[in-house]
């Protein structure tokens, strides 16, 4: 309704012509009191405590009409879609891992329908995330994998890489987005696994407690890009929602949708199990943006618009 109007009147030249320039101004002044937007910026983030490894949801007030809103943030970009509801502009985001501590800013860059640029600077800060730290004994080639296996562990970091790499430009997803399986949390996101006492890579996803068989939904809708047995994924789904954010699903025993399906949210993708590297069958969640492995239990916390 908003952005409607606001074409409508980006184009007052052929009036202004004809000679009804005091209806036109007339026309722009009433339209601007009607819609009361905000005399200035208003940007909130939630989770309110940003930490390293957590999505975050952007919520912008610009006090001016605008045709779009971009976004540079910790070197990413992050393109705004707007809710007349809330005459707010809104994405999802996230902090990398290696995030340091510290006061970053959001710089934000609007275009108004005229083309003319609308700046403005939000400064946030982010703390540390606390996560905990897990030592595991294991069996050496569990950590090491097999000589065997190194060729087809390489090929299918390639596919990964390249699958990662295609991402819709539009957003594919729409409200808040749902557990995959209603069950228990058997691991946390970010915990430092120590190895036979080697500190490995931090667990990018959250693992949630299933049998096997267990019906695994998608979290919010979007398209398979992914749904093929790998080495260390098992069978996995992989969906994209669009502008880099993605989520994953491990270890399925099997698969119900297969790779370009267009799914919606809540989903039937598949049936949960234990292949690939899992030492028990669980459902292993992990949540993508740009890149960069986020903490799914604080993106099912998030409330867009
Ligand atoms: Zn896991």
């Amino acid at each position: 309704m908003d952005r409607v109007a606001g074409r409508f009147l980006s184009k007052p030249c052929l009036r202004i012509v004809l000679g009804t320039l005091f209806l036109a101004a007339s026309l722009t002044a009433s339209a601007e009191s009607a819609h009361s937007s905000p005399k200035v910026w208003s940007v909130t983030a939630q989770p309110i405590l940003l930490v390293n490894g957590s999505p975050v949801l952007f919520r912008v007030s610009a006090p001016q009409k605008l045709a779009s809103l971009k976004a540079a943030w910790l070197d990413h970009e992050i393109t705004f879609r707007y809710k007349p509801a809330c005459k707010c502009w809104y994405a999802i985001a996230g902090v990398p891992l290696e995030t340091k501590p510290g006061a970053y800013s959001l710089s934000l860059h609007g275009e108004k329908a005229s083309g003319t640029a609308v700046d403005f600077e939000k400064s946030l800060t982010i703390g540390e995330g606390q996560y905990p730290s897990t030592a595991l004994k294991v069996a050496p080639e569990y950590v090491e994998p097999p000589k065997e296996t190194l060729v087809r562990i390489e090929q299918e970091q390639t596919v990964k890489k390249d699958t990662f790499a295609q991402s819709a430009s539009n957003p594919l997803w729409s409200g808040r987005f749902l557990l995959p399986a209603k069950a228990g949390v058997s691991g946390v996101f970010g915990s430092a696994r120590v190895f036979n006492g080697t500190k490995r890579n931090q667990h990018q996803g959250l693992d949630f407690r299933v049998p096997s068989g267990t019906p695994i939904h998608a979290a919010n809708a979007g398209k398979v890009i992914l749904a093929r047995n790998l080495y260390f994924e098992g069978n996995c789904v992989a969906i994209d929602h669009g502008q880099g954010l993605m989520t994953l699903y491990l270890h399925l025993s099997h698969f119900k949708v297969k790779e370009g399906d267009a799914v919606k949210k809540g989903q039937l993708l598949g049936l949960s199990g234990g292949t690939g590297r899992a030492t028990a069958p669980h459902l292993h969640f992990a949540v993508r943006w740009q890149g960069t492995y986020l903490n799914p239990a604080t993106l099912l916390k998030l409330t867009p618009p």
